[in-house]
């Protein structure tokens, strides 16, 4: 069987590194807020370009607490509206929920699956103050920065699937808006061995701010300035991050060449490939995302024929129970989206073989 993605051999690449890392913080007799989270948060601000990075328990927190933070520095109020895409991940619609904020979701633009400044315009109103923008997959959204600041906009990202992609000129995720969430779930593009997520920001006091947040709202031990939450990178996690944060742009070239790979053969007409941008690592491919009408048919199709595949996502968040009272609306685009999209086996350590056996059966489909 082809695994849609096998954890365990992503990781066995830097299994000694790991471990040697693993032992060092054991042997620290220091696990939570120490050298390791602080080493960590330097190299990943580093990676993305920005001056801080907060690490945090998980990619959903790391919104969370942007958005309290925010809210916290007075830039933004609860009932403020925030503009998202209506076919992200759950994550982004919860962490402005849970802030009191009101999500306004948009369509995506078809091609990108991400937010497109035209769509946006056409959902702003008095009550707009933010746009939590997507980078879906692993591809990089329209840079609407400018547009932000222009219009008194706050720009947030979720760049939960995007570490690393960057536009032409190096600029990269995480580094677009106020701040950013990251997730470091296992699966991700950059995995823990467990939950793991951090903030990137550019804005000193919202740092600081966040850090605070998510280390129950003290500055200095036993003094609580905030009404903070438990949320901590701790310093195993945060110590295998560093190890493979080094190999992260290898990894991002091996996803890029299998993904250039699956786009040259699998030929069959009733499957839909996404367009993207070969020569600018603006798409890191965390998932390989593919469309069909026959959605159900093929995801058969292929489990028969051993190759497992995952849908992202089954169910669009204005058409989950936990938010009944939206069930009723319609994103025609969005909707189809989730109706018709696919992800296949597609990591660093796919093999040649495994991607001719998964194209065979694509094509034969
Ligand atoms: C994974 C993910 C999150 C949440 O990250 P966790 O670490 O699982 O909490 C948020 N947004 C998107 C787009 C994600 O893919």
């Amino acid at each position: 069987m082809i695994k849609f993605l096998d954890l365990k051999a992503i990781n066995l690449q830097y299994q000694s590194e790991i471990e040697a890392a693993i032992k060092k913080v054991i042997d620290s007799g220091w696990y939570i807020k120490g050298k390791a989270v602080e080493d960590f948060e330097i190299n990943f601000a580093n990676y993305c370009g920005v001056n801080h990075c907060i690490g945090v328990a998980n990619g959903l927190d790391a919104l969370i607490l942007i958005f309290r933070g925010l809210i916290l520095q007075g830039k933004l109020e609860e009932g403020d509206e925030v503009i998202v895409p209506a076919n992200t991940y759950i994550a982004s619609i919860l962490a402005l929920t849970q802030n009191g904020l009101i999500p306004v979701l948009v369509e995506p633009d078809e091609t990108s699956f991400n937010l497109s400044l035209d769509r946006v315009k056409s959902k702003i109103t008095h009550s707009t103050k933010a746009i939590l923008s997507v980078h879906l997959y692993g591809q990089l959204a329209e840079d609407i920065s400018s547009f932000c600041e222009e219009n008194h906009l706050l720009l947030i990202e979720d760049a939960a699937q995007a570490h690393g992609a960057r536009t032409e000129h190096g600029k990269k995720a995480g580094s677009f808006g106020i701040a950013a969430g990251f997730s470091f779930y296992p699966g991700k593009n950059l995995g823990a061995l467990g939950d793991a997520g951090a903030v990137t920001t550019n804005d000193k006091e919202l740092a600081k701010l966040i850090g605070q947040l998510g280390n129950y709202g003290s500055e200095k031990k036993y003094h609580n300035s905030l009404p903070g939450i438990n949320s901590r990178l701790d310093e195993l996690q945060a110590a295998i991050l560093d190890v493979k944060l080094k190999y992260i742009d290898e990894d991002i070239i091996k996803r890029r060449k299998a993904a250039t790979y699956y786009s040259k053969h699998i030929t069959n007409p009733k499957i839909n490939l996404a367009k993207w941008d070969k020569e600018t690592v603006n798409h890191v491919f965390h998932l390989f995302v593919i469309r069909c009408e026959q959605r159900d048919q093929l995801q058969d199709y292929l489990t028969v024929n051993g190759i497992q595949t995952v849908i992202h996502y089954p169910i669009p968040p204005h058409k989950q129970q936990a938010y009944k009272a939206w069930n009723s609306f319609s994103f025609p685009i969005t909707e189809q989206i989730h109706r018709e999209v696919l992800s296949i086996p597609l990591s660093p350590v796919i093999t040649r073989e495994e991607q001719d056996q998964v194209i065979k059966v694509l094509n034969d489909f």
